[in-house]
């Protein structure tokens, strides 16, 4: 098939990838010069693992191609898919569908033969009704359908989860669009669930989800703090309760809150809609302002442990949002960061792929080492913000001969307690009180 992607981020990019991979003709479009410039010359505009490899495979091949135009990829499509941003807005925090709006405004001219005009970004209910709605104003002759077709990738597993997704779901209130979608999918059909819904279903599905699995992030650091007060030990609780089937073991990970691109905004979104329809989401709610006050707390716990000293050097590892990418947008490391430094300014960090990207919200306010011996050299404390595999397995010998006081305060739990504790470092996590407090 012919398809044209418009937007070409961490959504648009592993999506025009994956499509080119399953055998169709790809074309991608961005309004940024220097991205569609840097693709077009081979150059990777984003990380994720594998990403690179196969996108250069599908550029070489001809299969994959990049434009700033409309005209270049809309015209013959069969399926154009908006993968635009939709940001929170800054003052009311709904979603922010200026970039939806543009981009259904510039690509109906173009619109030839049927097609389906699927929207993957995350949008508020009703948003399809209203792309569908500018598309027939400035084309009104135009034949087409518009469909929800949202989005689970997870950052960091971009390509696996293109290729391996749980469902696939599709909002549809047309057989004919459904049924071009489901060719496309085909190749996915014996082994994922593909599931046609109604249009809103499909939108209001995708916020669902993501607050639901913001929730139970939630509830697991509630329940870490909890564990700190009452002397239970998170990791072991956590287990526990995943080996429960109706549980299940993921997003059960105790740690500094929620971030990235997606889980703040959507669960925004989905409570500004609450209130847009008259619904109370109190669960959602709550989790939003108890969400927000731990990046707060978090930050105290990091001065509280140097004792609030100002002079104390302390070293950050990690910078993203999570392991596996180099996106920063909403990260809880760089927000914990930004308040730990009203407390101390001797701060370093180090990332392995997101320090480019933490430079432009950082700028001079830190300093920034090439690796993470190297940012705990003279530390008094290191303090891990992000789950890297790289974090995991840290030269601990190397670490004590580098920093001035041993200290590791570990917001993700992912060193060895015992471990760490048996080198002589002072070791503190999430959900499990520290020895010296019973
Ligand atoms: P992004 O900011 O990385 O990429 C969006 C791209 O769209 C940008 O490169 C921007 O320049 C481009 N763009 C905006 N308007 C355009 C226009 N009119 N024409 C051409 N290009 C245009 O965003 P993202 O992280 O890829 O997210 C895209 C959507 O997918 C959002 O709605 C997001 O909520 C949703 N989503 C994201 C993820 C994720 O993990 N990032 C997962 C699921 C769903």
């Amino acid at each position: 098939m012919k398809i044209a992607i418009i937007g070409t981020g961490y959504v648009g990019l592993p999506t025009g990838v994956g499509l080119a991979e399953l055998g169709n003709q790809v074309i991608c479009v961005d309004k940024i010069a220097a991205k569609i410039e840097a693709l077009n010359k081979g150059k990777v505009t984003l990380y994720e693992e594998g990403l690179e490899e196969l996108y250069l495979k599908h550029l070489n091949s001809g299969a994959l191609r990049f434009t700033q135009n409309m005209k270049d990829a809309v015209p013959g499509a069969d399926v154009v898919m908006l993968a635009v941003g939709t940001p929170p807005h800054p003052v009311t925090k709904e979603a922010d569908l200026q970039y939806i709006y543009a981009a259904a405004e510039e690509l109906a001219p173009f619109l030839d033969g049927y097609t389906v005009v699927a929207t993957k970004s995350t949008v508020p209910v009703g948003t399809g009704d209203e792309v569908e709605d500018i598309i027939r104003k400035h084309n009104p002759k135009a034949e087409f359908d518009v469909i929800s077709l949202p989005e689970f990738l997870r950052e960091g597993f971009a390509l696996h989860d293109f290729f391996h997704p749980d469902r696939i779901v599709i909002g549809s209130n047309s057989e004919k669009a459904l049924d071009v979608i489901r060719r496309l999918y085909q190749p996915f059909s014996d082994k994922t669930e593909i599931l046609a819904v109604n249009r809103r279903s499909s939108e209001t599905i995708k916020y669902a989800s993501n607050a639901f699995l913001a929730m139970k992030i939630h509830y697991i650091n509630e329940m870490a703090d909890f564990c700190e007060k009452a002397g239970a030990d998170i990791n072991e609780v956590a287990k526990g309760m995943g080996l429960d089937s109706r549980i299940g073991r993921k997003f059960l990970n105790p740690g500094p809150g929620y971030g990235g691109s997606c889980f703040p905004k959507d669960t925004n979104a989905m409570a500004q809609m609450g209130r847009k329809f008259g619904v109370s989401l109190n669960l959602i709610e709550t989790t939003i302002a108890k969400n927000d006050e731990r990046k707060l707390e978090m930050a105290k716990r990091v001065a509280a442990a140097v004792k609030h000293n100002p002079q104390a050097k302390i070293a950050v590892l990690g910078l993203a949002f999570k392991g596996g990418t180099d996106d920063c947008r909403e990260s809880p490391a760089m927000q914990i960061l930004q308040n730990l430094l009203h407390y101390n300014q001797n701060v370093t960090v180090y990332d392995p792929k997101a320090m480019d990207n933490a430079r432009v919200i950082l700028g001079d306010k830190v300093s920034y080492a090439q690796d993470p011996y190297t940012a705990c050299a003279g530390a008094d404390i290191a303090v891990i913000l992000t789950e890297w595999e790289e974090f995991k397995h840290l030269d601990l010998e190397k670490l004590k001969a580098k920093m001035r006081q041993m200290q590791i305060m570990d917001l993700r739990n992912i060193l060895n307690k015992e471990e760490v504790c048996r080198q002589g470092f002072e070791y503190s996590c999430i959900g499990i009180k520290s020895r010296s407090e019973f």
